[in-house]
């Protein structure tokens, strides 16, 4: 019988264990979002030259207007180069 007193001790105990996780982990939750948020953010964010089509982070992009540039070089030829239009 006392092999049964163990074992429920051990599941009351594990229990206990689970609970308190759970609320630490509640706690936590928020720095962890904060952490994974701007990784998947720098991923989701990329954006389309419009001069050469090159995929470039938004970061690294030069923007004119409403659209990107994966370089200065590109931002000049397509401002000035093409025919007008703003
Ligand atoms: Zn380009």
């Amino acid at each position: 019988m006392n092999l049964i007193r163990l074992l429920a001790l051990a599941a009351i105990f594990w229990l206990l264990y689970r609970l308190i996780l759970t609320l630490l982990s509640k706690g936590r939750r928020p720095a962890a979002s904060d952490t994974s948020r701007p990784a998947d953010a720098t991923i989701a964010t990329v954006v389309r030259c419009a001069h050469c089509g090159l995929h470039v982070p938004q970061g690294e992009a030069l923007k004119s207007g409403d659209r990107y540039y994966c370089s200065e070089e590109h931002k000049k030829e397509a401002g000035s180069g093409t025919s007008g239009g703003s």
